[in-house]
């Protein structure tokens, strides 16, 4: 066994003590783990100027970063903004897609679109609205997209993200998706090395987006490919394993299982993490920039509302209600 190995084993044990009730491994983009991960992770990549606020404030970026996952269950509209099964289209490297939301719309139209996932695009909202609120000087709004930003930009570095083959539906793998996003960061991203440099200004957004897609895409074929190889040469009864948590015993990939999946990713799922975090970083820094460098030691303090807190009581109670009847609003429980 190699170095690593070794750590990751003696990792499990330790790990397995302290995870906390939770079955949210089949629900969720990188888990809320990861996207907390990925938005904190992100704040020690800024410049001087912009990581007093963003450190003031890391309590708020980690624990909102789930939001638009919980969101899926409350609004209409919000699940198509996490995925783009952008293979719908065609074949890699997708040229046929046009990159320009206006020539998609023209070629696909935007039902279309929708259907089939927006990230990319969103992105460049969720980017222009970002550098709005630094230009209004606006700390509350500046949390909040910075926060959502980054759980969608998370998204678009989990490969089963750009697939219709999303959770291995299609070939016999279902269950894949929280496989490789929640149970091997839960289990191993602890020791995941997040020291990734400084954040970068982004001159040209849309191409950015699409390299991530594509980035994300061609590693697909080993997410699937591997995880066949593993489950072919497993007895079945090692697959799964139950564990249990609070009152209820849920059936889990076994650690013996994920750690050898992990072994034959060789580092993947910290790969995408690592850039996932460092992306993050730059686009709050190109927002920045963008809006002229704003004094974020000079905003109005950040005062979130007693109209805010309701309105995350009421997101916390529609997504448990929602979880609970897998009833995401507009397409299905598919995407996370
Ligand atoms: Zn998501």
């Amino acid at each position: 066994m190699s170095q690593k190995t070794i750590q990751l084993v003696a990792f499990i044990s330790f790990v397995s003590l302290i995870l906390v009730g939770s079955q949210q491994y089949m629900a969720q983009a990188w888990g809320f783990w990861g996207h907390k991960r990925v938005n904190r992770m992100a704040v020690f990549t800024l410049p001087n100027e912009m990581m007093g606020f963003y450190k003031e404030h890391i309590e708020y970026l980690t624990e909102h970063a789930p939001d638009p996952d919980k969101r899926r269950y409350a609004v209409e509209g919000e699940a198509e903004r996490h995925f783009i099964d952008v293979d719908h289209y065609g074949e890699y490297p997708f040229e046929m897609v046009p990159r320009k939301w206006d020539d998609a719309v023209a070629k696909y139209t935007e039902d279309t679109l929708r259907a089939y996932g927006i990230v990319p695009w969103h992105l460049e909202v969720m980017l222009a609205r970002l550098t709005k609120a630094f230009k209004n000087r606006n700390s509350r709004r500046i949390l909040q997209l910075s926060a959502e930003v980054g759980h969608y930009l998370g998204d678009a570095h989990v490969p089963l993200h750009t697939t219709v083959n999303y959770n291995g539906q299609l070939t016999n793998q279902k269950g894949i998706h929280g496989f490789w996003e929640s149970r091997i960061p839960e289990l191993y991203g602890e020791n995941f090395d997040y020291w990734t440099g400084k954040a970068t200004h982004i001159s040209r957004v849309n191409d950015y987006v699409w390299q991530t897609v594509l980035d994300s895409h061609a590693a697909l074929d080993s997410v699937l490919v591997f995880e066949r190889e593993l489950n072919e040469r497993y007895p079945s009864d090692q697959k799964y394993c139950y564990e249990t948590r609070g009152q209820q015993s849920l059936r889990m990939y076994c650690e013996a299982y994920t750690l050898d999946y992990a072994t034959m990713l060789d580092g993947m799922v910290e790969r995408r993490m690592r850039k996932a975090i460092v992306g993050v970083g730059s686009f709050w820094y190109t927002a920045w920039i963008n809006a002229g460098q704003p004094d974020l030691t000079r905003l109005d303090e950040a005062l979130f509302t007693e109209e805010d807190a309701k309105k995350r009581e009421e997101l916390n109670k529609a997504y448990e209600a929602g979880k609970a009847n897998n009833s995401v609003k507009g397409r299905g429980n598919v995407h996370y």
